[in-house]
């Protein structure tokens, strides 16, 4: 964990280098004043010369000057170094989440993502500036007072130095105790983020069913939890000071105590006891800075824990070695497919189709037949069990996943569009397009009067996931995206389902014209909008039980029939 964590200082070797060995000075020159304060009393107090004294405290200037220098670099300078990481860390993660397929969505929420990206890592920024240099140079200044403390009096030095083992055992064990906190409460904000982008996400349904009181109590859950790992945290956090306070004073003390039985007994001087008084109280220094760094360490890392198991989580869909970049023509086969969600039964069980290249093929059946299912397999969003799926012959998994997905277009039920502007949700199907060819895809999807009544046109702000369009306006939005991205292959998935059906022959229009000259595979709730398909399948848990055109099907008298018979009467 540790090894991982100090690779990512790798770029950064010399700012890390400089704020160190800065950091290093600013300790060693600490231990300055009170050899100062040794040398005055016992050497040039006693010549009575105020002159050489006050040249003495001139050099002493010199020195403070030099480290308060030296102090500002390495705030700066060392934060620079733990913002950089962060960055890094933070791009990294964001990078990764991208490429992690469908099936992790499945299972993990929106809000922990985010808390993942924000609040875990601002807290790995924090330790890996102050961890490791803190740490090194707390030692190093608590090392370099013992030394002084020994040349001046050794036996003095053993008994101030007694408590410090006790210290480090304190520390090792607050360590281990915040660790498990920190992780609890960084999964308690995950919660919290996920409840909220859960009913503030929802808001519209949370008000229709008028339940804002339920979602309150429900967050007031995951609230009063993170209130309590907090609580928990401090009182940890309190326990830790408490001690280290105790065994500090005891440390004053002791050396106050012998000091002054040395002095009595003539073995101490009096410039060499107040050196030494000074050098126990600079060691509360280093002790404070280790116990702010047990207090973020495990923060940074637990934190680095939770990055760690996101990165360490492969996509289960990527490229194969030998795929290629390829264009498709749309011929498509689907040679017995099995597939299951993660841990569920089989959906799909040895299913065989074959789409001929421009051909349009309706699927039809139950719901929770498997159809959408079947047709998210052609992308790749999901990994077949077994069979093959090809296109033009190649398997799709020869395919780069850019350039198979690249190369299929999908309008759904439910439209996803980014909140910005109109103009932005188009062009999200060729991110170069020009105002040309966005204007002609808006015609073509039959948007164009839309967008010409809008006061902004195309710059017309469409609200988060497009609140201010109607479900047609949506629905034609995202048809003109699929036109700007232009594929051989197409995916209807009920994209005509949530409409009411003057809007739906409109939409039903803009769609065959998308469909001209692709390969497209329609789903579709209500058998009139597929009359027109050049074959119809039946998809139900045991495959294709029947395929043919309407009128064939019609004749079979099978589930289509059947089907047909339900809805039209
Ligand atoms: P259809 O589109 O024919 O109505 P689907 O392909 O959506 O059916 O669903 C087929 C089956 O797979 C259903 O039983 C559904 O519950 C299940 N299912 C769909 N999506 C997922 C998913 N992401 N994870 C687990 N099970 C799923
Ligand atoms: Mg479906």
């Amino acid at each position: 964990m540790l090894k991982r964590f100090f690779s990512y200082y790798k770029p950064y070797k010399k700012l890390f280098i400089l704020d160190f060995s800065c950091a290093v000075f600013v300790g060693i020159l600490e231990l300055a004043f009170p050899i100062a304060v040794n040398e005055v009393i016992d050497r040039l107090l006693p010549m009575e010369n105020w002159t050489v004294i006050s040249l003495a405290c001139l050099g002493l200037l010199a020195i403070y000057l030099l480290n308060t220098g030296l102090q500002y670099i390495v705030t700066f300078w060392g934060h620079k170094l733990g913002i950089n990481i962060e960055t890094d860390v933070r791009r990294k993660l964001f990078g990764h989440m991208q490429k992690l397929s469908f099936s992790y969505y499945d299972e993990n929420k929106t809000g922990h993502s985010i808390s993942r990206l924000t609040k875990d890592l601002e807290e790995i920024g924090e330790v890996a500036h102050h961890g490791p240099e803190d740490v090194f140079v707390a030692i190093m200044t608590l090392l370099g007072a013992f030394g002084i403390m020994l040349t001046i009096n050794w036996k003095l030095a053993v008994l101030s130095f007694i408590v410090i083992p006790f210290l480090m055992i304190c520390a090792i064990h607050f360590n281990k105790k915040m660790t498990k906190t920190f992780r609890k409460m960084f999964s308690d904000v995950g919660d919290i983020n996920a409840r909220v982008e859960d009913s503030i996400g929802g808001i519209r349904v949370v008000k229709a069913f008028a339940n804002e009181e339920h979602e309150q109590k429900r967050f007031e859950v995951n609230n009063e939890r993170y209130r309590q790992t907090k609580l928990q945290s401090y009182k940890i956090m309190a326990q830790n000071i408490m001690a280290n306070y105790m065994l500090m004073r005891i440390v004053t003390l002791f050396t106050l105590l012998f000091g002054t039985l040395f002095v009595i007994k003539g073995q101490l001087t009096y410039g060499e006891f107040v050196a030494f008084l000074l050098l126990s109280n600079i060691l509360i220094g280093p002790i404070q800075k280790i116990n702010a760094v047990i207090e973020s360490y495990p923060k940074g890392i637990a934190g680095f824990k939770r990055y760690t198991e996101i990165m360490d989580t492969h996509p289960d869909i990527v490229d194969s070695e030998h795929a290629k970049d390829m264009t498709v023509k749309g011929e498509i086969r689907y040679e017995k497919v099995a597939f299951r969600y993660k841990n569920m039964e089989r959906v799909l069980n040895g299913l065989t189709l074959s789409i001929k290249e421009g051909e349009t093929v309706a699927f039809v059946g139950p719901s929770g037949a498997g159809k959408t299912t079947l047709c998210s397999l052609l992308p790749r969003f999901y990994e077949i069990e077994e069979g093959k799926i090809t296109i033009d012959g190649v398997d799709i998994r020869d395919f780069t996943l850019q350039s198979l997905r690249s190369q299929i277009g999908i309008v759904q039920q439910d439209v996803f569009l980014f909140s910005g502007t109109i103009r932005e949700n188009l062009s999200y199907g060729k991110l170069d397009a020009t105002d040309e060819e966005i204007e002609e895809a808006a015609r073509k999807a039959q948007l164009s009067d839309f967008i010409s009544t809008q006061p902004d046109g195309l710059d017309t702000i469409i609200g988060e996931r497009g609140v201010k369009l109607s479900g047609g306006q949506k629905q034609r939005l995202a048809i003109a995206r699929i036109f700007l991205k232009n594929p051989p292959i197409l995916i209807l998935d009920e994209a005509t389902s949530a409409l009411d059906t003057e809007t739906e022959v409109a939409i039903q229009q803009a769609l065959n014209e998308l469909s001209k000259g692709r390969t497209t595979l329609v789903i579709a709730h209500r058998l009139a909008t597929i009359k027109n398909a050049d074959r119809i399948m039946v998809v139900t848990k045991n495959g294709i039980t029947e395929q043919g055109t309407h009128d064939r099907l019609l004749g079979e008298k099978g589930i289509y029939s059947r089907l047909h018979q339900a809805q039209f009467g």
